[in-house]
């Protein structure tokens, strides 16, 4: 199967091979054409298999005719978290060069005025997480009946952070003949519910999960001890007596924790950034913007370069 085939537009199959594509994935090869006969998907798919792009690719097409009014959005993507929604706004940067779309972006953290201009100057797709855009349908600067497709992206974890209440009040605020594409990892009782209530006729599209680690990585189980302080110990050799790391991410399941964790390695030296929900967005940002670039400042404050630094007392960092 290659994009040729799917019914995709010239100027999105021309974005599509100069981001080096050479085939769609399965859950792309599945849902595009159904998207393009504007059918109403449920794709059972999670990150990782290229649904972003399964859904960006025929939206684009789709959008090549008509154009957008003032405050009335044509089409809506819901995303349960910030990082997210920004993945997909890149997603239409990147697929979208050959278009001259307005996209916005209605995420929390940021200020109102910029994201209000823009809804007012009229946007073809409309990216949100559901607190903020109910917060700008409540200030009256948003008309959500112009919405022609909608987009719930990764229901489930919609599910898991509360935010179905907001879904069920948005999907009552668009028009009933809407083209709906509904995405979820899994489906609980719960989102086989919502599923049911706002896919009309729906084309249910399923792939396997993405491939649960790559062939480069090696798992490994450490043993510790049960304290807190013991583990960040572990964490300490783990990182020190790693040969060639350039970086590292490290997961815990508490925002507390991370806290923890992060003064901790910092205090011990190492150049370590903190990243969680309780965070304001630019703060997010930083941490991630600095994590890709490797220019992640050591704990000493200094830019030396290198990611894991000791600084002392005026002296040069030493590599630990
Ligand atoms: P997603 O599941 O949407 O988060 O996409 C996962 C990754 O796959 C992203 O980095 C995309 O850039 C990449 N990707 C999406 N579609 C394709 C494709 N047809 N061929 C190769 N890579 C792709």
């Amino acid at each position: 199967m290659s994009f040729a085939e799917l019914g995709l537009s010239d100027k999105v199959q021309q974005a599509v091979a100069a981001a080096g594509y050479t085939e769609p994935t399965p859950i792309q090869a599945q849902a595009i054409p159904h998207v393009l006969s504007r059918r109403d998907v449920l794709g059972i798919a999670q990150t990782g298999t290229g649904k972003t792009a399964a859904f960006t690719l025929p939206m684009l097409t789709l959008l090549e005719s008509g154009r957008a009014r003032a405050r009335m959005p044509r089409t809506l993507i819901l995303e349960p978290t910030r990082e997210l929604a920004a993945q997909v706004e890149e997603n239409f940067d990147r697929y979208g060069i050959n278009h001259r779309l307005s996209v916005a972006l209605l995420i929390g953290g940021v200020s109102f005025g910029d994201q209000d201009a823009k809804i007012t100057r009229g946007v073809d797709v409309l990216i949100a997480t559901p607190g903020r855009l109910l917060d700008h349908f409540e200030r009256g600067k948003l008309l959500l009946t112009g919405v022609e497709l909608l987009v719930i992206d990764e229901a489930d974890r919609m599910l898991d952070m509360g935010f179905i209440p907001d879904i069920e009040r948005i999907v009552k605020l668009v028009p009933f003949t809407r083209q709906t594409l509904f995405f979820s990892a899994t489906m609980p009782p719960e989102i086989q519910r919502l599923a049911d209530a706002f896919l009309h006729n729906p084309v249910k599209v399923e792939v396997a999960r993405a491939a649960s680690t790559a062939s480069t990585i090696t798992q490994r189980l450490v043993a510790t001890g049960r304290e807190d302080y013991e583990k960040r110990e572990t964490l300490r050799e783990l990182i020190r007596n790693a040969t060639d790391l350039q970086n590292a991410i490290v997961f815990c399941n508490r925002k507390r924790d991370v806290a923890v964790l992060h003064r901790s390695l910092q205090k011990h030296g190492f150049a370590a950034a903190a990243l969680h929900g309780d965070m304001d967005q630019h703060a997010r940002m930083a941490a991630l913007d600095s994590f890709r670039t490797g220019e992640m400042p050591p704990a000493c404050g200094q830019r030396c370069g290198s990611p894991w630094t000791r600084y002392s007392g005026g002296q040069p960092c030493v590599q630990l």
